[in-house]
């Protein structure tokens, strides 16, 4: 069985502590150059090939500068995420424009940083052309959404269902519109599974998109450059789950490849996925304390930190697996819920979980939340959002983002309010 530790000594937890009082997110960069260049070796056989590391995932300049240096561009679907991709030096053609429900605004910001566009449906065409003053870019892309054809994986559920990507028909039509508006380069994308750990389905769905491009090719007179296979590789959050085999995928793409592209005479298009989860899913932890241990009906823990700091388990009944630092081979004698402080019962990291006995003041890491973690951060209740770290390999730890303050949730009340004394962003600083 895989165990879930902690890769750095505590001492350095310490250290962080000091700076900015838990909770906050810790990030191993050693851990996620690693793992954006598996990704790479798994396509070692496709000149071009890149990730585009979906900045929604982890949205930190510090995140997307570091996977620059593995190659990575960015993936980005709004305004904020375009400037983030910008700021960590993506330029061009490193960013790809996966967007859905688009403002003409961010149509134009995408252009202007000459990011590959990549229509969610056949009418951004026509709106994305007069948002930018009546001319395409010379490179295009376009989400199918297999529709049928695909089966539904738990969390992003049936295609058909879903509000992403054209018809397999506007596929057709889209590609046609875009040919004779001027677009001279193009690219393919599906994305239509979310952490999902089978290589099988991903060998799958890059048949689908190859089958796809052979056959628009053939219709329309024009060849792909560009295929983007999509986000969604899984990683295990339980103990004990296999992780995705990445050997697996890369070989079954390129076999889909070989089989529908080149021995039918078209060129090997650059193979892109958009892995944000695969990436810094595993490569991140949450820091918290225990404030309170109560015992009525059941135990709870009750913890410094709540679902606006990590709300995958209450949005999604995700698994987070929790280690307690120090008490790491004591038995898990216990068990609790572990929650947070929020007006809502379903505030909860864990429900039931076998624990080591839990005392207040416990340090605790929740695992695997490198990902979807700080990002999906809300301020109900007047929660601030927390710190985050980039524990480096030369055993420097780097903020790159201090917590929130009242001031800062405050500042956009008009007329704001100001409550300087209560600001602690950086305890001892
Ligand atoms: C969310 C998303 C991704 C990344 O998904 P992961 O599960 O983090 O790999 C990639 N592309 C698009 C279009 C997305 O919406």
């Amino acid at each position: 069985m895989q165990p879930k530790e902690f890769p750095f000594p505590l001492a350095r937890v310490l250290e962080m502590e000091k700076r900015t009082p838990t909770p906050f997110h810790v990030y191993d960069a050693a851990g996620i150059l690693k793992r954006a260049e598996a990704l790479n070796a798994a396509f070692a056989w496709a000149p071009g090939y890149r990730n585009y590391f979906a900045v929604k995932a982890t949205p930190n300049p510090a995140i997307i500068e570091l996977l620059r240096a593995a190659g990575s561009g960015a993936d980005c679907s709004s305004l904020a995420e375009l400037v983030l991709a910008e700021r960590a030096g993506l330029r061009g053609e490193d960013v790809v424009f996966t967007s859905n429900d688009t403002p003409a605004a961010e149509f134009r910001k995408a252009a202007a940083m000459g990011a590959m566009l990549n229509f969610d449906d056949i009418s951004h065409i026509g709106y994305a052309r007069r948002a930018l003053g009546g001319k395409l870019p010379e490179f295009a892309c376009c989400r199918w959404n297999p529709g049928p054809l695909k089966d539904g994986n738990s969390i992003i559920g049936k295609p058909e269902e879903a509000k992403y990507g054209f018809t397999r028909d506007q596929i057709f039509e889209g590609f046609r519109q875009l040919r004779d508006g001027g677009v001279r380069r193009f690219g393919l994308h599906a994305m239509v599974a979310s952490n999902e750990r089978s290589a099988l389905y991903f060998a799958e769905t890059a048949k689908l998109l190859f089958e796809l491009a052979a056959e628009v090719s053939a219709a329309l007179g024009i060849e792909f450059s560009f295929i983007d296979i999509g986000g969604g590789f899984g990683i295990p959050y339980r103990p004990g789950e296999e992780p995705l085999d990445l050997g697996e995928v890369g070989r079954g793409v390129e076999r889909a490849a070989r089989e529908i592209l080149v021995a039918n005479g078209h060129p090997l298009p650059r193979i892109a996925t958009e892995c944000g989860r695969y990436v810094t899913g595993p490569c991140g932890w949450l820091v918290s304390r225990v404030l309170h241990v109560k015992r009525t009906y059941r135990n709870y823990a009750g913890l410094d930190a709540c679902m606006a700091d990590l709300m995958r388990p209450a949005l999604y009944g995700a698994y987070h697996h929790i280690t307690v630092f120090g008490k790491e081979g004591a038995p898990a004698e216990e068990t609790y819920d572990v929650t947070g402080s929020l007006c809502e019962n379903n505030d909860k990291f864990a429900i039931a979980r076998p624990l080591p006995r839990l005392e207040p003041g416990d340090l605790v890491a929740i695992h695997d939340a490198g990902a979807h973690g700080h990002a999906m951060g809300f301020n109900y209740n007047g929660k601030l959002r927390h710190a985050e770290w980039l524990a480096e390999p030369d055993g420097a730890n780097r903020l790159i983002r201090r917590a929130e303050t009242l001031d800062d949730l405050f500042a956009t009340l008009v007329p704001p309010v100001r409550v300087r004394e209560a600001a602690a962003p950086e305890r001892g600083a």
